[in-house]
C-alpha cells in the first residue's frame, strides 16, 4: 500500500508509515538482543568446556600426587622396618643383638623384682673358633656362626631370649628357669651343637660351644648375673671345653665332660 500511487493521498498513509518504520525499528533490537545471546551462550559454554578440562586435569594430578604419596609412605615403613630390625639385630646371624639383649635383661630385672620370680643366664662361646677361621676361611667360619645360631634358638623355648653378644659369643636369657632347668637347655644345646655339621668343601666342621650358667639371685643386676655366668664359661674353657658350668653363689661347681 505504501509503494503503490494510488494510496498516496490516503489519509492513514502517514500512520502506516510511522507504524511500519517503528515495528522494523523493534524488529532490527530484536534481532541485535538475540545476537548478543547468541554470543553470550557461546561464551559460557566455552568457559565451561575450560573449566571442565582444568578440573579433569587438576584431578588426574591430584590422583597421581596420592599415588606417588602412598608409594612413598611405603618406601617409607620400609625403610622404618629395616633400619629398625639393622639396630637390634645382628647381620650375619639375624638374632638379636646386644643392644636389644641388654635391653630384655633390664626388663628381666625389673619383673623378677616385681613378682619374685628368676631367670638364668647362659653365657655361650665357640670352642677354638679362631683355628676354624685360619683353617676354613673367615667365610666359612661366618656360616658356622650361622649354624651355631640355629643350634641356639632349636634349643630354647619360644619364651626365652638369645642373642649374639660379639664376635663369637652368644647369651641365651631363659626366663623363669633355676640352676636345674638351666642345666637342662644347656645339655640339650651341647648335644644339638655337636650333631651340627657345616660343610667346608669336601671337610665337614663340627663346631663345640663352651657354656657358662648363673641364676638370677636377689638383688642382683643383669651385670651381676652375666659376670657370674662369664665367669663359669672361663671355668667351662678352662677344664676342657665342649661343657657348661653352673655358677653358684659363693661357689662354682663344674659339670662332668660328657653332660
Ligand atoms: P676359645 O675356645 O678359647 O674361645 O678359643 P677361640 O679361638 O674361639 O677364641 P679367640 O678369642 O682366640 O678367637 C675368636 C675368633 O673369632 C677370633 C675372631 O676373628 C673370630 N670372629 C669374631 N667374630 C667373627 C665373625 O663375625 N666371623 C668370623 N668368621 N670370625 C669371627
Ligand atoms: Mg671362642
Ligand atoms: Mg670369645
Amino acid at each position: 500500500m505504501l509503494a503503490d500511487p494510488d494510496y498516496s493521498g490516503h489519509p492513514l498513509r502517514q500512520a502506516l508509515e510511522d507504524l511500519v518504520e517503528r515495528v522494523s525499528m523493534h524488529v532490527s533490537r530484536l534481532e541485535r538482543i538475540t545476537q548478543i545471546s547468541d554470543r553470550y551462550q557461546t561464551g559460557v559454554q566455552e568457559r565451561f568446556r575450560n573449566l571442565s578440562r582444568r578440573y579433569d586435569r587438576q584431578i588426574s594430578r591430584l590422583e597421581k600426587a596420592i599415588r606417588i604419596s602412598d608409594r612413598y609412605q611405603s618406601i617409607l615403613n620400609d625403610l622404618n622396618r629395616a633400619l629398625q630390625e639393622a639396630s637390634t639385630h645382628d647381620q650375619l646371624t639375624g638374632l638379636p643383638n646386644r643392644k636389644l639383649m641388654s635391653d630384655c635383661c633390664r626388663r628381666e630385672d625389673e619383673r623378677v623384682v616385681r613378682d619374685g620370680s628368676t631367670y638364668s643366664l647362659l653365657a655361650i662361646d665357640a670352642d677354638r673358633f679362631k683355628s676354624i677361621n685360619d683353617t676354613y676361611g673367615h667365610e666359612i667360619g661366618d656360616n658356622v656362626l650361622i649354624g651355631l645360631s640355629h643350634s641356639l634358638q632349636s634349643s630354647i623355648r619360644d619364651s626365652d631370649f638369645c642373642a649374639r653378644w660379639g664376635g663369637e659369643e652368644f647369651l641365651a636369657l631363659l626366663a623363669g628357669a633355676d640352676l636345674h632347668t638351666a642345666q637342662l637347655v644347656a645339655n640339650r644345646l651341647l648335644n644339638t651343637v655337636r650333631s651340627t655339621m657345616i660343610e667346608a668343601g669336601d671337610a665337614r666342621i663340627t663346631p663345640r660351644v663352651s657354656i657358662g650358667i648363673a641364676q638370677h639371685l636377689p638383688g642382683e643386676t643383669d651385670p651381676d648375673v652375666y659376670r657370674r655366668a662369664d665367669a663359669a664359661l672361663l671355668l667351662a674353657k678352662q677344664s676342657g671345653r665342649d661343657r657348661f658350668v653352673l655358677a653358684s653363689d659363693p661357689n662354682i661347681s663344674t659339670s662332668p665332660a660328657s653332660s
